[in-house]
């Protein structure tokens, strides 16, 4: 049961028909979204947008042309961002070089004009959070770039803010300190139940990191759903293709059963079988699209499947974990298949060159209008 499930929970962020106009230009196109208290939101899309646009007016640096921002209830259009309970965490993360870490976290609190004892109680607090008690006195310059990301996260949340906006906060970091460090956001998030909103470029981080994604294009969100509803039910291939790696095959479909199409997609192929609770009428264009790893390939021909294609391997990546195949279909499309090595190094009988099949369930993809 998830708190934005249920309907009594407030909104802590609320974007009302939002648009934001540069000039002619729309960055913002009458958007509305709902953001919940204690949530890890993370806003996802290709440069160009609007994710930083929608950051840059929650934390105050921009305003909405038209529509409503508010923040707890609060309409927030015209409080500077000194005044909004929000901070924002960049990239660079901005640390001053020449204070050590304590100082670093203490800096918003002393300007704040907090209580001496208060503000030296805060800073041992967010020390013991990011787990750097022992690197107090040091310069940002004589701690590593993954303990700087910390010390700028402790400083961000120093002052207790309701909303931390985060922009590629693990940017910086190499790929391995960069998923070490996503699940100590996650836990640090969990912690202090502040409502996380994160921009990355990253969609395993996001999708890693993140309760819900909000899945944006050219100002408008395509879809804002969990990590594993956008994966296993994105709402058109725009999201499908996003996320992930998807095949996609377009076709006309015709009603064969209960919440079942059958999918003409190819001159001289046999169709394809879908299921969809979404109904499509007859003839009506359909995009089936199924993930790599729903594909099954075998050098036999099934004999139970009720989709099963015979092509050609054009050529194999081994990853380890995985191994990914591109099979030719006679009409020259190209299918991509995954899957699991586990145990043995999987189908090591399937090489280049080979004829195959590949095989799916008729539950395997989603239909999509467009
Ligand atoms: P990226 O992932 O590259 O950072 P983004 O999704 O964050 O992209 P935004 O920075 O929000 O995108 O920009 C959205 C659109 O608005 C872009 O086309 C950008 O050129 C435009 N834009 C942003 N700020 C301004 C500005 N101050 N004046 C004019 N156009 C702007």
């Amino acid at each position: 049961f998830a708190p934005w499930d249920d309907p009594a929970e407030k909104p802590l962020i609320r974007f009302q028909n939002v648009t934001k106009r540069f000039g002619e230009f729309v960055a913002i196109d009458d958007l509305t979204l709902d953001i919940f208290e204690r949530e890890f939101f993370a806003l996802l899309g290709p440069s160009g947008c609007g994710k930083t646009t929608m950051m840059r007016m929650l934390a105050g640096f921009e305003t909405a042309t038209e529509g409503r921002i508010e923040l707890a209830g609060q309409d927030i259009g015209h409080v500077p961002p000194n005044e909004r309970a929000v901070n924002m965490m960049f990239q660079s993360y901005a640390l001053f070089p020449h204070l050590s870490v304590w100082e670093n976290i203490a800096f918003g609190l002393k300007r704040a004009r907090q209580g001496k004892q208060e503000i030296e109680a805060r800073v041992d607090e967010m020390l013991k959070l990011v787990r750097l008690e022992k690197f107090a006195s040091r310069k940002p310059h004589q701690i590593s770039g993954g303990q700087r990301q910390r010390v700028a996260l402790a400083r961000s949340l120093a002052k207790a803010p309701k909303l931390l906006l985060l922009d590629e906060p693990l940017g910086a970091l190499d790929k391995k300190l960069r998923q070490d460090t996503q699940f100590e956001l996650m836990d640090i998030q969990e912690t202090t139940g502040t409502t996380f909103v994160i921009v990355t470029h990253d969609q395993e981080e996001a999708m890693t990191v993140a309760s819900r994604v909000a899945v944006m294009d050219e100002g408008r969100i395509i879809q804002v759903a969990t990590p594993s509803a956008i994966y296993e039910h994105p709402n058109s291939v725009y999201v499908a293709d996003f996320i992930g790696d998807v095949n996609i095959i377009e076709g006309k479909a015709s009603a064969s059963g209960h919440e079942e199409y059958t999918l003409d997609w190819a001159d001289g192929q046999r169709p394809i079988t879908a299921t969809s609770q979404k109904p499509f009428s007859d003839g009506q264009t359909a995009h089936l699209a199924i993930r790599p790893e729903k594909i099954r390939i075998s050098s036999d021909a099934p004999t139970d499947a009720p989709n099963a294609l015979q092509g050609k391997v054009l050529d194999i990546a081994y990853l380890g974990n995985l191994s990914t195949y591109h099979v030719e279909l006679p009409g020259g499309q190209v299918i991509k298949a995954q899957t699991a090595n586990t145990r043995r190094i999987a189908r090591r009988d399937i090489t280049w060159e080979d004829p195959v099949w590949i095989s799916w369930s008729a539950t395997a993809g989603v239909m999509l209008e467009q």
